[in-house]
């Protein structure tokens, strides 16, 4: 769910009136709303809730600022575009006339050094196996990326041409250009072909439904909080299925992942409120905590179970009794102390047990509290999820569960730890069933993921955590300014790297220790294996940044982690970065591409995204267009050198004398 660059957040000028229709509509919804989630809640962040991530540059907001500034299209740019376009429909035909056979994969059968291979700037394995026509589609779409501010108009221009009754011509275009490049297809169905084609490359895929919530069809200005609640719940179950569909796609190609957002799956106005009930709590846990050794004693943990919505504050002796309950279920070792890791599993909304403490009014205590339909809607969402999770053991499909805006991540955490609890420790399975995601340039994420391995170690699951930097950056920078909050991103690019390199090797560390300790407890080291079956964690390295991948490979070979015991993998989104996909898959690594699929009207923004994503950082770098042009190039070269050979009559040997015996 990926939020778009603030370029998309343009004034919406009269002409394209759908585009601001939406707004208004949402508007409607939040006036429903409790007046704590419309401060924190825009569109924008609504409609993009079932995107893919996509990759905020660090300068996005300078080279949206000065594409905005542009005072218009310049003729050059605008002939540009129209070369590009007449490019694309005249692709397939000069593919018919090149013939230019599909290139064989390289030979390399992964004998060659990978970090090498990854070096190599000139290497096409990437683009060589695509036909002519795919090489001209892929420049075509880079190309268009880079005009900056078709990109940034996109949007609008697609709902004027909705609205004109124009969407044939326009979703011809979409199809067979941006569609082709970043998606599987519309359907799960749809996407084996190109599963098949990237597992044969050694490449396996995340099956991943890309819809939006459809807010602005839901037409929402006449409606009660029921019929919200209602409709919302109906778009969920509506999505479940889909995803249930989904992982059985998924299931046809063994190791295949199918993705999940949690938003998808619920109502975002709970989730939003869900996360507000557990932020505040962890921070009442954090100030009753006097002296910061990161734990209460007894007296506190009352204070705090106090501080929820339900329990009343006069101090009853059923209370009071419940409550020390409680307390001697958290304190696992007895100490007479309790940290926040055993605090949250105990005193938990996916507990039927303790869920109706967090009953109450948002505002009449300490902890926001959640209304008895909150609530209600919240078990549905773990229902949900569970459903999707027993089809996906049944069928050995793993589940990526992806992070999200800042102001849901609670929530999504809290299911996600909750479904790992239950679903990552079957010996049965082979390695973990349920992956969470980690959002590394969050200044807390590090701190997160080490305490959600402390939590996974004492209940007896495997962490399964996938990696990325994060892709809301400056929506949620310009949320924290605009309410007074703190900056919840790192510092400046080079502390997000840092987090992120920490992160990985905190997982590869902890592998490692694992490895020494059961080398450790027997004689024969060849039994000790570590191995999916035997790993207290596994990583997902989920980046295209070249430079975090090959660090990963060096660290690996240094503490002599194979590729093929299949704890670190990594990936990349499909159309993105194929170069180091291929290259890791050569190799025998465990690598994944995310392969998002969906009606063509539902997938629109997220091609958008990708478009603004690829703005950025096509603006920079040119890497994979140079490939891309070079794999041309020598196409046609070769294509000339074999006409001219044809072209060259049989030379007719001369008539020599007559030989004589
Ligand atoms: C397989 C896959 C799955 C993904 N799943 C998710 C997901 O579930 N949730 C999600 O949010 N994203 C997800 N992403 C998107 C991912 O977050 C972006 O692609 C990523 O942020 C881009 O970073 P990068 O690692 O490719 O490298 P880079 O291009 O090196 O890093 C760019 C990133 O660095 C950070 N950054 C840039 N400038 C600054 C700055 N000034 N200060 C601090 N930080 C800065 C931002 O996060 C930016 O996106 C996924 C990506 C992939 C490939």
């Amino acid at each position: 769910m990926w939020l778009p660059p603030p370029s998309v957040s343009l004034s919406p000028p009269r002409l394209f009136a759908p585009v601001y229709k939406r707004s208004l509509t949402h508007q409607t919804l939040l006036s429903h709303a409790k007046p704590q989630l419309q401060k924190n809640f825009n569109f924008t962040q609504v409609r993009s809730l079932h995107r893919l991530p996509s990759q905020t540059a660090p300068d996005a907001q300078a080279a949206t600022a000065t594409v905005a500034a542009a005072p218009k299209t310049p003729l050059w740019q605008k002939v540009a575009i129209g070369s590009t376009i007449a490019l694309a429909t005249s692709a397939t035909l000069l593919n018919q006339l090149t013939k230019a056979p599909r290139l064989e994969a390289s030979s390399d059968s992964g004998s060659g050094n990978v970090i090498t291979d990854l070096k190599d700037e000139h290497s096409r394995i990437g683009v060589e196996k695509k036909s002519t026509t795919e090489l001209m589609l892929s420049m075509l779409v880079y190309k268009l990326c880079t005009f900056g501010l078709l990109v940034d108009l996109a949007p609008n221009l697609i709902s004027l041409a909705e609205s004109l009754h124009l969407s044939p011509p326009v979703y011809w275009f979409i199809r067979r250009t941006f569609f082709a490049q970043f998606c599987g297809g519309e359907s799960a169905d749809d996407c084996v072909g190109t599963m098949s084609s990237l597992r044969s490359a050694g490449i396996n895929s995340i099956l991943d439904l890309s819809i939006e919530a459809d807010l602005d069809g839901l037409d929402l200005e006449n409606q009660t909080p029921t019929e919200i609640r209602a409709r919302f719940n109906k778009s969920a179950d509506n999505i479940a299925e889909q995803i249930s569909a989904c992982i059985e796609t998924a299931s046809r190609l063994s190791k295949s992942f199918a993705a999940i957002k949690i938003t998808a799956m619920s109502s975002p106005l709970l989730l939003q409120q869900v996360t507000t009930t557990l932020t505040a709590l962890e921070n009442k846990f954090k100030n009753i905590d006097q002296d910061r050794d990161g734990k209460v004693t007894k007296d506190e943990f009352k204070q705090l179970v106090k501080m929820l919505p339900s329990p009343s504050l006069n101090k009853d002796q059923s209370l009071d009794t419940m409550i020390d309950q409680l307390f001697s279920e958290a304190d696992k070792d007895k100490d007479g102390m309790v940290d926040w890791i055993d605090f949250a599993s105990t005193i938990s909304l996916n507990r039927d047990e303790t869920r109706s403490l967090f009953l109450g009014e948002a505002a009449s205590s300490d902890v926001p509290g959640l209304i008895r339909e909150d609530l209600e809607d919240y078990k549905r969402l773990l229902v949900r999820m569970e459903t999707l999770c027993n089809q996906a053991q049944k069928t050995q499909t793993r589940l990526m569960i992806d992070a999200e805006q800042s102001y849901f991540q609670s929530a999504i955490d809290s299911v996600a730890l909750h479904l790992m609890e239950q679903y990552n420790n079957n010996p049965n399975v082979e390695g973990p069933l349920i992956f969470n995601t980690y959002q590394m340039y969050l200044k807390d994420a590090l701190g997160r993921l080490k305490q959600d391995y402390t939590r996974a170690q004492r209940n007896g699951y495997v962490l399964a955590a996938k990696l990325v930097r994060g892709a809301y950056m400056v929506s949620e920078r310009k949320r924290a300014l605009e309410l007074g909050l703190k900056d919840p991103i790192c510092d400046g690019i080079q502390a997000t790297h840092a987090s992120y390199n920490a992160g990985v090797d905190f997982m590869l560390e902890k592998m490692i220790q694992h490895k020494q300790k059961l080398i450790g407890g027997t004689e024969d080291e060849s039994s000790t294996s570590l191995s999916l079956k035997t790993s207290p964690v596994v990583l997902f390295v989920a980046s295209h940044n070249k430079d975090s991948v090959i660090r990963t490979c060096e660290r690996m070979q240094q503490l002599e982690l194979t590729p093929q015991a299949g704890l670190v993998m990594f990936g990349q989104l499909m159309g993105m970065c194929d170069q180091i996909s291929y290259t890791l898959g050569q190799h025998g690594y465990g690598i994944y591409k995310y392969v998002p699929y969906g009606p063509i009207h539902h997938v629109i923004p997220y091609l958008i995204r990708r478009a603004q994503e690829n703005a950025t950082v096509l603006g920079g770098v040119t890497i994979e267009r140079t490939l891309l042009w070079e794999e041309l190039k020598s196409r046609f070269s070769a294509q000339k050198e074999r006409t001219q050979i044809q072209a060259v009559p049989t030379p007719v040997v001369p008539a020599g004398p007559a030989t004589t015996l």
